[in-house]
């Protein structure tokens, strides 16, 4: 196992500083969106750059079609299949990432297809007697961006920062790499998507405080608060609705449009064509007054203003106003004490959007930067500072993939940094000796989700020698678990009388996996229940032990209190007990224990008369002196 570690000097730097042009590795950023996806890079004059397509755009729609034989059709081409291919045409995929299929009917029962439980209850999509699971669809994405990105830079990729919504949780995340393994990227880090448009804005470069990122894409909205401090993000909070976006205020227009053809009952093709127009329209009114356009399926030109496209759309977009009074509630945080609000996501160019926004958090927003790219232009700053090729400037919050746990008496890990807990974090455990006169401690550091020290992961073992001698429990050991902002952690025990300590560091995440991640995560899920009984009869074992050798330290020191029929008594329920022991049942030892307490209890109270006794025969002889 010790190959597994990699114990580093404190302070030692994993960034070199200076990077030569030559030794640049090849990064980008990802913004992997449910509505866009885009890639983006470091240009030649150190600024981010979003990568465009042949025709020039940026944003690449995350739409997949799969076609009779081929590889599947990507972004504008599978788009316009959207219409005629409704059945083999995948959209919003992001929706489906790690969730099993009732997550997903919970949410939103009308899926426009057929879904079912694949492995591991996670969802997979029918068409027809084809099945693609979420993972598949969106590596399709991820696939046509790495080709994007690979022809500009000229190059195999190294590595890529793919951006992730705050709110996702492990299996979601772990669904993403797993995506972006397909596709043959290798992630280097996983990026919040508040924490990257942050980035982009460089708040990271000396403006500590508070931010409110507010994000209204296609599909979604999304809140959040960042609080920088000491090059350290961290997501205070997050909120928003899944369900609300760019394609709602599409729906007002699409209604309008259907009104106004005084159609009863439209069809599916004639509403896909009234969508295409109205998102059309209701792009051109960010920047115009009055918008004229023929309408769908017709000769005849339509025409709306502003103004009315506001009337209509207000409600909607009010509506996001008290889910960024309630993420500032869930925070703690009152408006004024937000020095920015950045805006992302492509829905924010509307200008009633950004008007409401500025109005409810008393502050122009900042809109320097395109909030359609605004996502993928921070991770293309991250993924440069992590392959080395700048100095990295700040430490942004990650959390912990496995608990890490320390290993106590009878096989039994007591978690320390449970799993998901925000970095940096320290946290610590009080511990004491368990025989009397102990004057050493063994701490095994352990990784995993396993209730037993044997079936997690070993991280490193040593000892706190030094401990003066006393009775057993009296003795208070702090064992510490700080884990610093590059995954590091420290563990160190002190013993708080002497205050003698000792230290190790280790590289947790060095030499595992994602899949081995993953792996353990599912191993922890399935040896659930047996793991809980594991350690209700280690834990009564070890009860049982503590509690027999107190009784022969008893009887050792005052078994002439006793009879020779009380010793006998004495001895049959610790004989009693030991049996117990020897069984799998936590349930008849921990019985044994409670037995043996109610027969031996005339014992401990003989031995309390003695030693109050001694006692005072003790402050006698001080008297006398
Ligand atoms: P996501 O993060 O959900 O993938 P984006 O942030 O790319 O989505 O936002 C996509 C949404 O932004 C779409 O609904 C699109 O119509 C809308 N959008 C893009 N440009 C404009 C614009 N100029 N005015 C209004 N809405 C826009
Ligand atoms: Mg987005």
């Amino acid at each position: 196992m010790d190959v597994l570690l990699d114990i580093l000097e404190p302070g030692q730097s994993v960034l070199p500083h200076q990077v030569s042009p030559a030794l640049r590795k090849r990064v980008v950023g990802i913004d992997l969106g449910t509505t866009f996806s885009l890639v983006a890079a470091i240009g030649v004059e150190g600024k981010p750059l979003c990568i465009p397509d042949e025709a020039g755009n940026v944003s690449l729609p995350s739409v997949v079609h799969y076609g009779q034989n081929g590889s599947p059709l990507v972004g504008q081409a599978a788009r316009a299949k959207l219409l005629s291919d409704p059945e083999t045409t995948i959209s919003s995929v992001k929706r489906y990432m790690g969730r099993g299929l009732e997550d997903i009917y919970k949410k939103s029962p009308n899926t426009p297809h057929g879904l079912e439980a694949g492995e591991g209850g996670m969802v997979r999509i029918v068409m027809g007697d084809k099945r693609v699971s979420p993972v598949e669809v969106s590596a399709e994405i991820l696939k046509a961006l790495k080709q994007r990105a690979e022809d500009a830079l000229g190059g195999t990729l190294h590595g890529v920062v793919i951006t992730v919504p705050a709110y996702f949780d492990d299996a979601q995340r772990q669904a993403t790499k797993d995506a972006a393994r397909i596709a043959g990227l290798e992630v280097m880090r996983l990026l919040n998507e508040p924490t990257s448009a942050a980035l982009a804005y460089g708040l990271d470069k000396g403006r500590e405080g508070l931010y409110a990122i507010y994000d209204l894409g296609g599909g979604t909205f999304d809140i959040s608060l960042l609080k920088l401090e000491k090059g350290v993000f961290q997501v205070m909070a997050t909120g928003g609705d899944s369900a609300l976006g760019g394609d709602d205020l599409d729906q007002w227009l699409v209604n309008r449009l259907i009104l106004e053809l005084g159609v009863e009952k439209p069809d599916s093709g004639l509403i896909q064509a009234c969508r295409k127009v109205a998102r059309e329209v209701k792009e051109r009114l960010s920047n115009e007054e009055t918008v004229e356009f023929s309408m769908p399926l017709s000769l005849a030109m339509g025409r709306i203003t502003r103004d009315e496209f506001e009337g209509g759309i207000r409600e909607l977009v009010w509506a996001t106003i008290p889910l960024c009074r309630r993420v500032l509630k869930d925070a703690g945080i009152e408006k004024d004490a937000l020095q920015g609000v950045v805006l992302v996501g492509g829905s924010t160019r509307v200008p009633l959007v950004r008007r409401m926004v500025a109005e409810f958090f008393c502050m122009e927003p900042l809109i320097d930067l395109d909030p359609d790219q605004v996502v993928a232009l921070g991770a293309a700053h991250q993924a440069e500072a992590l392959a080395g090729n700048e100095r990295a400037e700040m430490l942004l919050l990650d959390v912990t993939p496995l608990s890490l746990g320390v290993e106590t008496m009878g096989d039994l890990v007591e978690k320390i940094v449970p799993r998901n807990s925000p970095i940096p974090t320290a946290r610590g455990q009080e511990f004491t000796t368990f025989k009397d006169g102990q004057t050493a401690m063994a701490i095994h550091v352990v990784q995993g989700e396993r209730e037993l020290a044997s079936q997690c992961r070993s991280l490193a073992r040593f000892e706190l020698r030094g401990i003066p001698a006393m009775t057993a429990g009296a003795a208070r050991i702090l064992v510490t678990y700080q884990v610093d902002a590059d995954g590091l952690l420290t563990v160190s025990a002190r013993e708080e009388t002497t205050g003698i300590e000792q230290s190790i560091a280790i590289k947790p995440s060095y030499g595992l996996s994602d899949d081995e991640i993953a792996d353990m995560l599912q191993d922890a899920m399935r040896h659930g229940t047996t793991d809980m009984l594991a350690r209700l009869l280690n834990e009564a074992k070890v009860d049982a032990e503590r509690v027999l050798a107190a009784a022969g330290a008893a009887l050792k020191e005052d078994g002439d209190l006793l009879s020779d029929g009380e010793l006998k008594q004495v001895k049959a329920v610790m004989v009693a007990l030991w049996d117990s022991m020897q069984g799998d049942s936590a349930e008849k030892i921990n019985e044994a224990v409670v037995q043996m307490d109610n027969k031996t209890r005339f014992f401990a109270q003989r031995r309390m008369d003695r030693s109050l006794q001694m006692a005072m025969t003790g402050r006698k002889v001080d008297d006398f002196a």
